[in-house]
């Protein structure tokens, strides 16, 4: 039985990517900072809490770190956990950059000594490509980052190019565009967005408020971005993968598709400068032609289909 170490396994994607996994007949282990009641919730919804090793554990103390991959000894770790909100890394820059770049290292380094042969996962983003000029985005596209958000996930992202190159580790990134499902944080567009509509559609909000929905986005869905992954673990080589839609799509006409399917007047769209970011990508879309090809990773839907999936679970699960 292969075992696979997940950390960040309280996210959305640590939920799906466990699901997958556990599927596939692998033993789960999952790291959370924090073993606090409420925060497997996610997991809980997929039903399967009971069914993976929940672990406290510290990635910025390498010593703990460096236990907990002694004791388990995993055949593959995914690196899921980070301050993942690129909203909040403008409020938090010096905790951001700390924890996402450190907690990696202190995987890497451990892994390095403990067994070479363990292969690592990193979870990097779209976001570390910031002001592009070309576009679609390709897996050589040059990064400017435009965040600090976006900053420490370029450093996770070059140290764990770093380990294989040095020490011929299997070590790969996935640079995934936004993907979104109902389990979500709230605090992340698509999921307020959605939420927001149906408070307003049951008459329990009268407003929507957001920032700039000019900007575009290229959005997908986890529980498929999740497959991808897996897959780049199951590579001879290891290699970084672009994994995304392939199309862009503008915030505005996401609210308003929202709107329309709730009967949601537009007037309850209200736009507020204080929430505008200091810096923004205005748009931006990749291609998916490399994992297409070598993953065989097969992704053809288009978000407004995503959108009609979210709003049907949110309403199943809304007065749950
Ligand atoms: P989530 O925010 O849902 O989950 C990340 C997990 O990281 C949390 O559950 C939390 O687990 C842990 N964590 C550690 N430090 C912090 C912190 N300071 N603040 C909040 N959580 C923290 O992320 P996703 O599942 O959506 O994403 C997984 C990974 O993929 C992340 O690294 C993210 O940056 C990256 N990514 C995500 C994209 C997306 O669109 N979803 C796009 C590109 C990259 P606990 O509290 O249990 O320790």
């Amino acid at each position: 039985m292969k075992k696979a170490l997940i950390t960040g396994v309280t996210g959305q994607d640590g939920a799906y990517l466990s699901k997958l996994l556990l599927e596939k007949g692998y033993e789960v282990i999952g790291l959370t900072r924090s073993y606090a009641a409420g925060n497997l919730y996610k997991l809980e919804y997929l039903g399967i809490q009971d069914s993976i090793t929940i672990l406290e554990c510290d990635l910025l103390d390498f010593s703990n770190i460096l236990n907990v991959i002694t004791k388990n000894m995993p055949d593959e770790i995914y690196n899921l956990s980070a301050q993942s909100s690129v909203g909040s890394s403008f409020d938090q820059p010096i905790g951001t950059f700390q924890y996402n770049t450190t907690s990696v290292l202190n995987i890497l380094e451990s892994i390095k000594l403990v067994n070479k042969n363990i292969k690592f996962y990193q979870a990097s983003s779209s976001e570390m490509y910031g002001k592009v000029k070309d576009l679609p985005i390709s897996e050589d596209t040059p990064f400017h980052p435009l965040s600090p958000y976006a900053v420490s996930k370029a450093s996770a992202h070059w140290l764990t190019i770093n380990y294989r190159e040095s020490y011929s580790m299997f070590t790969c990134c996935g640079i995934l565009f936004n993907h979104e499902s109902f389990l979500r944080s709230k605090n992340f567009f698509i999921k307020k967005i959605i939420k927001d509509s149906i408070d307003i559609y049951f008459g329990k909000k009268d407003i929507l408020k957001v920032g700039n929905i000019e900007i575009k986005r290229d959005f997908g869905y986890s529980p498929k971005y999740i497959e991808a992954m897996y897959s780049m673990m199951q590579q001879e080589t290891p290699e970084d993968f672009v994994i995304c839609s392939g199309e862009s799509v503008s915030l505005k006409e996401i609210i308003f598709y929202v709107f329309d399917k709730l009967k949601i007047e537009h007037e309850k769209l209200v736009i507020d400068d204080n929430l505008y970011r200091p810096t923004e990508i205005y748009d931006i879309y990749g291609s998916n032609k490399k994992a297409k090809e070598k993953l065989k990773w097969n992704y053809d839907n288009s978000f407004i289909e995503v959108l009609d999936m979210l709003i049907e679970e949110e309403l199943i699960n809304y007065e749950k």
